[in-house]
């Protein structure tokens, strides 16, 4: 059993910006063991009132576009602002390999050294909804703590970035110039979450590819429907080496902020982000109690391979399945 501190020592000290106590009480909501999560869920109840008044932003794009080193080179800039910056890694596990993603390198060394930044890479080879729910936890407690710009980091290749865009103020797309117009692996779809594109590694070579591709990319985003919140994608230019556009990254992201307080959206995004958390924790919960469950794993265990051989419907299974549930809850 691990060693556990008392609720008011966590919340002392997560509100009094103590990292080591900050970095514990992470660990305590993604714990996965029962008596963990019930001071887990009880602390960030009573942290809420102190959470939400940072700004969240979402950074995404392929593998190599330059994640973890632009978020070096703008969070230091951050700082430099007087601002406190906290880093999350959403890192879904590789389906094929199993491994991880984002975590086979040293990442972000020199912001994880600055005592100013806090950094947390997010579990891997847990399930999606378990890992965004955890994100959401470890973001309030960092506002708690006292944060006031959190960048939430993850891979643009799966359903995480939904995950993030649902958890975040402001969503940016980074895209590389000149890497083959297919979109670089990075679908339609994630676009349209986009609230900006950065043409990223804008330097030596790759300037003038990155200006032509910022307005290839302005047209196509011209062409998307405006969407209810009245704000039209823009597309930077930025490189981490030279430090070009950064700061114009910041000051669209400040810019949006005031629109969306100014016309509400600000407010009704994050009250309908709290709903959709609310969906996320009951069907994650709700999944989890089904697979503990001793007779539907028997049931499922024993089934199994007469739905991989094709004998038995998936659909009819999964609803006795869940009769069994059901009624082994009726009492
Ligand atoms: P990630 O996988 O998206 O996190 O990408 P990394 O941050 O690990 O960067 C991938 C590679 O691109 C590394 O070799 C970096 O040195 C390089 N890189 C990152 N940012 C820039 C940049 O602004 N300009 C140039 N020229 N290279 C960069």
């Amino acid at each position: 059993m691990k060693k556990r501190l008392e609720l008011t020592a966590y919340k002392n000290g997560i509100l009094s910006g103590d990292r080591v106590i900050l970095s514990q009480a992470i660990t305590l909501v993604e714990s996965t063991l029962e008596s963990d999560q019930d001071l887990a869920t009880e602390l960030v109840q009573t942290l809420m009132v102190h959470s939400g008044n940072s700004i969240r932003i979402g950074i995404t794009g392929v593998p190599g576009v330059g994640k973890s080193t632009f978020i070096e080179a703008f969070g230091k800039m951050l700082l430099d602002q007087g601002k406190k910056v906290a880093v999350l890694a959403i890192d879904p596990s590789s389906q094929l390999t199993k491994g991880s993603i984002l975590g086979d390198k040293t990442r972000m060394e020199n912001l994880a050294s600055d005592k100013r930044a806090f950094i947390r890479p997010s579990p891997s080879g847990t399930t999606l909804g378990g890992v965004s729910g955890k994100t959401r936890e470890a973001m309030l407690l960092c506002e708690a703590a006292g944060f006031d710009v959190i960048l939430v980091e993850t891979v643009g290749v799966g359903q995480s970035e939904t995950a993030v865009k649902n958890m975040v103020d402001f969503f940016l797309l980074l895209m590389l110039a000149g890497a083959g117009d297919e979109l670089q692996g990075i679908k339609k779809g994630i676009m349209e979450m986009a609230d900006a594109l950065v043409i990223h590694k804008a330097d030596g070579d790759n300037f003038e590819p990155a200006k032509k591709a910022k307005v290839t990319y302005q047209n196509a985003l011209h062409l998307f429907p405006v969407s209810q919140k009245n704000w039209i994608p823009k597309v930077l230019l930025a490189s981490s080496t030279t430090g070009l556009g950064l700061e114009k990254v910041a000051e669209l992201v400040i810019q949006y902020e005031t629109q969306m307080k100014e016309n509400g959206f600000w407010e009704s995004n994050r009250a309908a982000q709290r709903l959709n958390w609310l969906e996320d924790q009951i069907q994650f919960l709700l999944g989890l109690a089904f697979l503990k469950n001793p007779e539907v794993k028997q049931v499922l265990e024993s089934e199994k391979q007469n739905i991989q051989s094709g004998k038995l419907n998936p659909g009819t299974l999964a609803k006795s399945l869940i009769s069994l549930f059901h009624s082994n809850h009726k009492s």
